[in-house]
């Protein structure tokens, strides 16, 4: 069947028709292209906007979360009345009114080593929106498996990265990054903090990849690595090239399928962290303790931005980094008990802690469990 385009897209689509690269042409390709979107979040959110805007004929989100209202100062396209909804019918919602036209699958799944091949394969271009090691990886090996294009992009506080892999003999993630780094070395995009903006900056470079590959014009962004720095507004620009040791796209590859992504990141399952442990005190038993007036020390080991966004009122800051010289500051002879923002960076403080023969606790689930079950003043953040 001869695909065409109603009088109402060629209204639509008229600042592309009358462009000579594009034209009816180029717009029928982008009718008859299906693109998969991982992740409706920072990068995914211009990207769905855009790529639906210009008429994409099929675009897939992948995605399990729901809006949170920490999600709303980069995530574009969840609104405020949108927190507490799925992610996916938010991100359609949106899509739908933009452009009725565009096909949008939903895939309310985490990806995952067993539904990624299903998934991808029925798409043309595949667009990396995640924030995470494991998916990364699983995303690029897929793509290398699947010979379909894998449109990257990586943001972190003010800077960000952006190629395209696995396109035409071109570099994969693999070859640049064979290994992931030691887990809790680099931080997440929660952990880290990001601009608002900067997602939107980086997921338009990423949309307009995809936008070029599927028209078949310009220069397409494979072998080269956009390294963008928003505070001194320099874009640079990396030569990549196909590493012939790569464990997948290389000459003689090593993974030939699919493996355990979080094995190999070291990093357990959204689902099954973190796991309280024997000895953490609970955020109300911390209070109790505190209205005894029984003697312990309660340490705060966030960074001094965090202490000055909330508080518990009785805990001394001493930031994690700073501990291991700090400690002549504590008493030995009462327990101490350490808390952080979600109990992560705490339990690192009690292990050295015990490590340098204090009784320490850490405070189960920080400063938000606090928020949670003890003092609904403190801000969450
Ligand atoms: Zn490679």
């Amino acid at each position: 069947m001869e695909v065409t385009l109603s009088k109402d897209e060629i209204l639509r689509y008229s600042r592309h028709l009358i462009i000579p690269e594009v034209g009816m042409e180029g717009q029928l390709k982008l009718k008859q292209a299906s693109v998969l979107l991982i992740g409706t979040g920072g990068l995914g959110a211009p990207l769905a906007l855009y790529l639906a805007a210009a008429g994409v004929g099929r675009i897939g989100l992948v995605d399990f979360d729901v809006v949170d209202f920490t999600n709303l100062q980069r995530q574009v396209i969840h609104f405020t009345s949108d927190v507490g909804r799925k992610k996916l019918d938010s991100a359609a919602a949106k899509m739908r009114e933009i452009n009725p036209f565009v096909t949008i699958d939903l895939h309310e799944v985490a990806l995952s080593s067993e539904n990624a091949l299903e998934i991808l394969k029925n798409y043309d271009i595949v667009v990396d929106g995640t924030d995470n090691f494991p998916t990364r990886y699983l995303v690029n090996d897929a793509c290398v498996l699947l010979n379909k294009p894998n449109v990257y992009g990586s943001i972190f506080r003010f800077e960000g990265q952006a190629t395209v892999f696995a396109y035409q003999g071109g570099p994969c993630y693999r070859c640049l990054y064979p290994e992931p780094p030691p887990p809790g070395l680099v931080p997440s995009c929660a952990e880290g903090g990001v601009l608002g903006i900067l997602p939107g900056t980086i997921g338009l470079i990423q949309a307009t990849e995809t936008v070029k590959l599927i028209l078949g014009i310009g220069q397409p962004l494979v072998g080269r690595l956009i390294l963008y720095d928003a505070l001194a507004m320099k874009f640079r620009e990396l030569k990549l090239r196909r590493n012939v040791e790569c464990p997948v796209c290389g000459d003689h590859p090593t993974i030939t399928k699919l493996i355990d992504y979080h094995q190999f990141c070291g990093v357990p399952r959204q689902a099954e962290a973190p796991q309280p442990v024997e000895g953490d005190i609970d955020p109300t038993e911390v209070k109790a303790r505190i209205d005894r007036g029984e003697k312990f020390q309660l340490i705060d080991v966030r960074e001094p931005h965090e202490y000055r966004i909330a508080r518990i009122p009785t805990a001394v800051l001493i930031p994690l980094g700073e501990l291991p010289k700090r400690l002549g500051e504590l008493d030995a002879s009462v327990e101490i008990v350490a808390h952080c923002k979600g109990g992560t960076r705490s339990a690192k403080a009690v292990d050295l802690l015990k490590q340098s023969g204090f009784r320490a606790r850490n405070m189960k689930g920080g400063i938000l469990a606090w928020s949670d079950k003890v003092d609904p003043a403190v801000p969450k953040y």
